[in-house]
């Protein structure tokens, strides 16, 4: 939490009460919250900040690097604290995220910086597919 708010003051950026309750709910967050689910959490403890205030604090964590934020395939993006970096795997069937240590796309992080000049953003965007449960479901029924 004091991390958080060294770096919004180290911005020149005012802590308020409304950042303040997101950077709670972030820290105390399990896995990924799109930023209806982040509103709720905050309202419950602080009612009276509106949605569009919990988007642009999302916005301003952002571009200080604090949050990133993912599509996993559902419409809406989820966010999370920065921190190490991972992939996501998402599953076309049961619709489970998996997160991968980044480090499995590291070859191919290479080989597109390499052959292309291109810069692979590995947290930004889901891979798709089918889980191995959901394989090992499929063979069943077959
Ligand atoms: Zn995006
Ligand atoms: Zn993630
Ligand atoms: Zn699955």
């Amino acid at each position: 939490m004091e991390g958080i708010f060294s770096t919004i003051r180290g911005a020149s950026k005012r802590v308020t009460v409304a950042k303040r309750t997101v950077a709670e709910v972030l820290v105390n967050a399990k896995g990924h919250l799109t930023a209806e689910a982040i509103t709720n959490s905050v309202q419950r403890l602080e009612p009276e900040v509106s949605p569009s205030t919990v988007y642009r604090i999302l916005e301003e964590f952002e571009e200080l690097k604090i949050v990133v934020h993912a599509h996993l395939g559902q419409a809406a993006a989820v966010y999370h604290l920065a921190g190490v970096v991972h992939g996501h795997l998402t599953c076309e069937t049961c619709k489970r995220t998996f997160e991968i240590p980044a480090v499995h796309f590291d070859e191919l992080s290479k080989d597109l910086q390499k052959v292309f000049g291109f810069q692979l953003d590995r947290h930004h965007v889901a891979l798709s597919g089918t889980c191995a449960a959901c394989q090992a479901n499929v063979r069943k029924i077959l």
